[in-house]
């Protein structure tokens, strides 16, 4: 698609990606916001209750601004990374701490950018490669902070899957439908049986989606691996997060973000990540 010389690529990947990552902020703190705003009219509508004024709220609408004090960000306080550490992790104006996630993201933007570069160079691949390693760093951190994973994000990565199995590589798309599909059914069943012998939800239906959704990224043979993955990182980082944090004791652990890691893992592991596993599980 692109052909650059290396010393231009390479310092060219890694600005879009901080700035893709800064983007994606903006993405995961509104968007939870946008869509209970949205709720919330809807059920007001279906109760037949009178209409609330509401403020315009999207992804451009109101400018940044620090949550305390309400001031607008300069835009040399809201560059990627440097922004951040100019000021030290505060507001310029009230010194209010400003959350390390708005510097991780931006650093993960630019990471996952750089890394889809090197694998799959600058190609169209690439670009959809890209577009599902960000999407899964929304949806992760989204889940993080609010437990949910809105149908919003995972479908589309479902169909994108589809779409680039169709592209890119047809012969695998048969594998992909069954992917999408056992990736939804195995996590259904676990939820059921957790639910039928415990009484408790281990886990939400939109975790099941995102499952589909790796399935018809990387084909049903790529299943277990995920599963082994995330399960796996997920009970390490668990066990020590409710270790080290006394208050998170007993408390419900998403599993979208371990999803997501081990999607990055098989989506960027590709084919030699393939060739063991499938040396040690399936032969
Ligand atoms: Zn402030």
């Amino acid at each position: 698609m692109l052909d650059l010389p290396p010393s231009l690529l390479w310092p060219l990947a890694a600005f879009i990606g901080l700035c893709l990552g800064s983007f994606l902020n903006v993405v995961i703190v509104r968007l939870p916001v946008m869509l209970m705003l949205g709720w919330r009219t809807e059920a007001r509508e279906a109760l037949e209750l009178p209409t609330e004024e509401q403020v315009r709220f999207n992804l451009a609408t109101p400018r940044s601004m620090c949550p305390t004090c309400e001031t607008a960000i300069a835009w040399h306080d809201n560059l990627p990374v440097v922004g951040w550490l100019k000021r030290r992790g505060r507001c310029a104006s009230c010194g209010t701490r400003i959350s390390p996630q708005y510097p991780l993201v931006e650093l993960a933007g630019g990471a996952l950018t750089l890394s889809v570069v090197a694998i799959f160079g600058p190609s169209w691949q690439g670009l959809f490669v890209l577009g599902a390693c960000l999407s899964l760093l929304v949806m992760a951190v989204i889940d993080l902070r609010t437990q949910l994973l809105p149908d919003l994000l995972p479908l589309p990565l479902l169909w994108a899957g589809l779409l680039y199995q169709l592209l890119f590589q047809p012969l695998l798309l048969p594998s992909a439908v069954i992917g999408a599909m056992a990736g939804y059914l195995v996590l259904w069943s676990f939820y059921w049986a957790f639910k039928l012998t415990t009484g408790k939800e281990g886990m939400g239906y939109g975790d099941f989606k995102l499952l589909a959704a790796l399935g018809a990224w990387m084909g049903w043979q790529a299943l277990p691996l995920m599963l082994i993955l995330s399960a796996g990182i997920g009970a390490i980082i668990g066990i020590l997060v409710q270790l080290a944090i006394r208050r998170l004791r007993g408390a419900p652990m998403p599993f979208g973000p371990y999803l997501a890691l081990a999607g990055w893992v098989a989506l960027l592991g590709g084919e030699p990540l393939m060739a063991v596993y499938g040396r040690f599980f399936l032969l």
